[in-house]
């Protein structure tokens, strides 16, 4: 997916402010913060969504690189939300799986 943003943002050719990393996944910060933290991890390898993720493996990697920005974040203990927002209706805007780390506020439920 050599035009995908995400792809580009994992090789390097659009920056980006990383926050942790590991050997299958990247977390940097989302360029329009919806919450005084709001970290973006995705899986340097590329699904369009979650719907193409064809084993668990994957989004395992991914909650555990979201457990370790929310403990570096400091807001693991007042608590915060994990979304993967999934095609037209679910939000999604980009067409790399990823998955929104929230927190640092109240946040409401149900979301809009
Ligand atoms: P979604 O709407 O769930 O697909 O989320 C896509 C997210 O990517 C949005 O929250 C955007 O603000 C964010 N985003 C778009 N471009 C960039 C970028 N270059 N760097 C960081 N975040 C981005």
């Amino acid at each position: 997916m050599s035009d995908c943003l995400f792809c580009r943002i994992v090789r390097g050719e659009i920056p980006s402010a990383k926050v942790a990393e590991s050997a299958s996944c990247l977390a940097f910060r989302d360029i329009a913060p919806k919450a005084p933290t709001h970290v973006l991890v995705i899986p340097k390898a590329h699904f369009d969504s979650v719907l193409a993720v064809e084993d668990g493996p994957v989004v395992g990697d991914m909650v555990m690189l979201a457990q370790e920005v929310a403990r570096a974040e400091g807001i693991a203990e007042g608590g915060f939300r994990l979304v993967i927002n999934t095609g037209a209706d679910g939000g999604q805007t980009v067409g790399h799986l990823h998955l929104h780390v929230l927190g640092g506020r109240g946040l409401k439920w149900p979301p809009g």
